[in-house]
């Protein structure tokens, strides 16, 4: 059942739903009606009967001259007065009918009833003939001083009529307000539709070649609007990432083809001339430069991929900030010292963060490598911590150029290099803060740089605590 509703479209079903409801309504409308005036008229009908009931108790009378026979008086005495139209009988205590009097009409009719027992007064319906219902009241009554039954009666016919009158025109009317309802539905459901079909159609028709293209929105303001919207908002993203990619992609190939391509003229040259083992050996030392160039390179773009794949907030650990920060400090020392820089350390002892270690070590090292490569020789490098009420800073200081004000969004980029020939000289691919940023981001922290060009760089890593 619910995989054949599910089946349906959805202006089907809400055509359905609409017929449903409608009906539903309908119906629940004509039985309230139906009873309020059944039950109007039912009382009516009784109002009168017990009118009629006071009224033979007055008007029957024992005629004096015929001895034992009853008799209907008018009401005045008067003979001239129509005689009494209502319908009923009179019966003794014993059971003998006393007097009867009945409309002309139903003369032919006979009378099915038994002589009344009732000692309270009581209302039936009777069928009396065919199509001929009566409302019937009966008790004991007081004729002349004496004790009798009396049985009064009402057509019920007309009422009868009324009400059938009702269901018919409700029956008639049922299927014609129902079908209206479901044609209404499928028409409204079908013209409110019709922008998903357009939506629908065009959204068919973008690929990765044309995230340029966009929804059909003739109304941001509705449902199907604010979908477009949403939509819309959702390949503007899409296109930029597309993007993104296209240029990652163009520029790790060509990172990977410069160092390739020294390989290959390095190893012709030596092939060409190399009868110098001397020569020779050079060669190969600056081969392995290159395919060690190569192997950082492909380690990097493995590290930035291995992020982005891997879900955010895998691994956390608590960490001890001044424990990392020793060793990243012990791990450059030899790279320091060549500069003759000292690299100096201050954390509290027992300040801890929950962390990636990895990561964040990952990140440290990027920045401590960039602040010895930039640093000026004999310069220091600090790396401090500090906690302060909801976050701990993690500074890289040095006292290098710096970075100009235009380029401190750009660096954290893939591949962004300020001075290019000069930083893939010394085997930079511009990939160190790109893989700090993202590497810092994966738990909710952030780099911030704060850069002067006569004072130096620091980076500062922002953890939440
Ligand atoms: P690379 O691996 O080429 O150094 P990075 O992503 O680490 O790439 O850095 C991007 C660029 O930012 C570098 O080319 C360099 O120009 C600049 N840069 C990074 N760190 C510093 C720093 N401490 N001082 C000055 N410039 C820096």
């Amino acid at each position: 059942m619910k995989s054949w509703w599910q089946r349906r479209s959805v202006r089907f079903r809400l055509a359905l739903w609409y017929a449903t409801a409608t009906a539903v309504v309908l119906l629940a409308f004509a039985w309230f009606v139906y009873e309020v005036i059944e039950h109007r008229l039912g009382a009516e009908i009784d109002r009168q009967l017990r009118s009629d009931f006071d009224l033979v108790e007055a008007q029957v009378d024992l005629d004096a001259e015929e001895g034992a026979r009853w008799n209907v008086h008018s009401p005045h005495g008067d003979e001239t007065s129509p005689p009494i139209s209502t319908w009923f009988e009179v019966w003794s205590q014993d059971g003998e009918l006393l007097l009867r009097h009945w409309p002309v009409s139903t003369a032919s009719t006979n009378n099915p009833l038994p002589p009344p027992r009732a000692s309270t007064l009581k209302l039936t319906t009777v069928e009396l003939g065919r199509d001929l219902l009566v409302r019937v009241m009966e008790g004991p009554g007081r004729v002349e001083g004496q004790s009798v039954l009396i049985r009064v009666f009402r057509d019920e016919t007309e009422m009868r009529r009324t009400l059938g009158e009702i269901i018919r025109v409700s029956t008639l009317g049922f299927p014609l307000a129902v079908a209206l309802a479901a044609i209404g539905g499928y028409l409204i459901a079908t013209r409110s539709l019709r922008p998903l079909d357009a939506m629908a159609r065009q959204a068919r028709r973008i690929s990765s070649e044309s995230l340029s293209k966009r929804l059909p929105n003739p109304n941001p303001n509705d449902e199907l609007g604010r979908l477009a919207t949403v939509f819309n908002d959702t390949l503007v993203r899409l296109e930029a990432s597309f993007a993104e990619l296209q240029r990652f992609t163009a520029d790790a190939s060509h990172e990977l083809r410069s160092p390739l391509t020294a390989l290959r003229a390095v190893g012709e040259v030596a092939l060409r001339d190399g009868n110098d083992p001397a020569a020779l050996r050079e060669t190969i030392g600056s081969m392995l430069e290159e395919a060690q160039r190569l192997t950082d390179l492909v380690d990097a773009l493995l590290t930035l991929a291995r992020m982005d794949a891997t879900k955010a907030d895998a691994a956390r650990e608590e960490v001890n900030i001044a424990t990392l920060l020793y060793e990243v400090r012990d791990q450059f020392e030899v790279l320091a010292n060549e500069k003759c820089q000292t690299i100096e350390v201050t954390s509290d002892d027992d300040l801890t963060v929950q962390a990636d270690r990895t990561l964040l070590h990952l990140a440290l090292v990027n920045l401590v490598h960039n602040a010895i490569q930039h640093g000026p020789a004999d310069s220091k490098i600090s790396i401090t911590a500090m906690r302060s009420a909801r976050k701990i800073d993690i500074s890289v200081i040095d006292s290098g150029p710096g970075i100009p004000g235009e380029y401190q969004e750009k660096i954290f980029e893939r591949f962004f290099r300020v001075d290019k020939a000069r930083s893939r000289a010394r085997g930079g691919a511009g990939l160190g803060l790109a893989i700090a940023k993202q590497a810092v981001q994966r738990y909710g922290g952030r780099i911030v740089l704060e850069s002067n060009s006569d004072r130096g760089s620091i980076f500062r890593i922002e953890l939440k605590i």
